[in-house]
């Protein structure tokens, strides 16, 4: 049986890196794209490629895809990578708008564009890393949520789109995953998220159960899989409550 391959951006960190060795745990060939160099040099995971690539970079996508995959399938596309972006819109710098947009939604467009010749030989699957902020719009997190909603668009269209290439598409949901993202500094603000999710008592997930649930929705029939009490609480209110998620909203994203 020939070796799988999985190709994972933001790779170096976080729900990437976890997942990378999860795979490769069970016989996976994997791939680790990042834009952190240094970060890549210590992964230490036996038989991984890694590649310093900036997912806005469309010749770096090609480039490393030719040389992962030897210009042939590829299994699993993992588009990951992804920066945080929080606080007041009305007080948000211009370049950091254009940023987030650029890498959270860009980089993921990037990816499925120049992705879709690699993962049609294979018959494999695209999988997306969106977030509990793409079920609800979420305050406080306005440009972030948006981007995650671009991300659940794209993965439901392609799902669509693509059945008849043979490869299947893919969202991962997480709620608070416990990660360095989480532990930036929200902007105009001293406090990062992680502080305001642990003050309101909300859960933290660990990259081990993302990692899984990667797994799980790659060789699973579900278009998005939701990960931890979060993601899962929004999805049913989102459906059945949309009131309360309104009031929610108000109160400011992560409150009961
Ligand atoms: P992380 O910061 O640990 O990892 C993100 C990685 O992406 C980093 O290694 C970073 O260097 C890399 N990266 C950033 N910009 C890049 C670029 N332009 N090109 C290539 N690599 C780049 O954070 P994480 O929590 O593991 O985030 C992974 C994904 O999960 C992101 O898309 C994030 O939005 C999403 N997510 C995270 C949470 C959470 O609570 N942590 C929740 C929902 C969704």
């Amino acid at each position: 049986m020939t070796q799988k391959a999985i190709f994972i951006t933001g790779g170096a960190s976080g729900i990437g890196l976890a997942t990378a060795r999860l795979f490769a745990g069970r016989g996976w060939r994997v791939g680790l794209a990042d834009v952190n160099e240094a970060a890549l040099a210590t992964i230490g995971i036996a038989g991984a490629k890694t590649y310093r690539m900036d997912v806005r970079d469309r010749k770096a996508w090609t480039s490393a895809l030719d040389e992962f995959t030897g210009g042939g399938g590829l299994d699993v596309l993992f588009n990951n990578a992804g920066i945080g972006s929080g606080g007041p819109l009305a007080e948000a710098a211009f370049d950091e708008l254009d940023r987030v947009v650029a890498i959270n939604f860009g980089g993921v467009l990037n990816g499925a564009r120049i992705g879709h010749a690699y993962l049609k030989r294979a018959g494999g699957c695209l999988l997306n890393t969106a977030s509990a902020s793409a079920i609800y719009g979420s305050a406080g997190l306005a440009t972030y949520s948006a981007t995650k909603f671009a991300v659940r668009a794209l993965t439901e269209a392609l799902d669509g789109e693509w059945h008849g290439d043979g490869i299947r598409v893919r969202a991962i949901v997480p709620g608070f995953i416990d990660t360095p993202l989480l532990r930036e500094p929200v902007s105009g603000s001293n406090r990062s998220i992680r502080e305001t999710v642990t003050e309101a008592g909300l859960e933290l997930t660990g990259v081990d159960a993302v990692a899984q649930a990667a797994w799980d929705a790659v060789h699973g029939d579900r278009v998005h899989t939701y990960i931890g009490p979060t993601a899962k609480r929004m999805a049913f209110a989102a459906r059945w409550l949309p009131g309360r998620m309104r009031k929610m909203m108000r109160r400011g994203f992560g409150s009961q």
